[in-house]
C-alpha cells in the first residue's frame, strides 16, 4: 500500500516565479550591464535613440507647394529629395 506523498510539492514554488534581481553572472545583452533583466533593461524605453528627433516629413504635400529650406529652419520638413522644406504657405506667413 503507497500512499501519494505529496510533502515535496510546495505551492510556494508553483504560485508564481521569484522575481529579483538576476544573478550576479547574468549580464543584459542590450546594454551590456548588469544588475537588471534585459526586460528591465532601461534602454528598451530608447527606442527613439535611433531617430532622436521626430522628423516632419513632406509626405503627401506637393513639391511645387515646398520652398527648400535650411536644415534647422522653423517648420523644415524633409522632403523625398533628402532636402529640408518648408510649405510656400509657411514660407509666406514667416
Ligand atoms: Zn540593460
Amino acid at each position: 500500500m503507497m500512499s501519494q506523498s505529496n510533502s515535496e510539492y510546495d505551492p510556494i514554488h508553483y504560485s508564481k516565479k521569484a522575481i529579483g534581481p538576476p544573478p550576479a553572472h547574468y549580464t543584459c545583452y542590450r546594454c551590456g550591464k548588469n544588475g537588471h533583466y534585459i526586460k528591465h533593461c532601461p534602454m528598451q524605453m530608447d527606442k527613439s535613440v535611433e531617430a532622436p528627433k521626430p522628423i516632419r516629413t513632406s509626405k503627401g504635400i506637393p513639391q511645387s507647394f515646398m520652398v527648400k529650406a535650411e536644415p534647422g529652419t522653423k517648420g523644415a520638413m524633409l522632403t523625398s529629395t533628402g532636402e529640408y522644406a518648408i510649405p510656400a504657405i509657411d514660407a509666406v506667413i514667416v
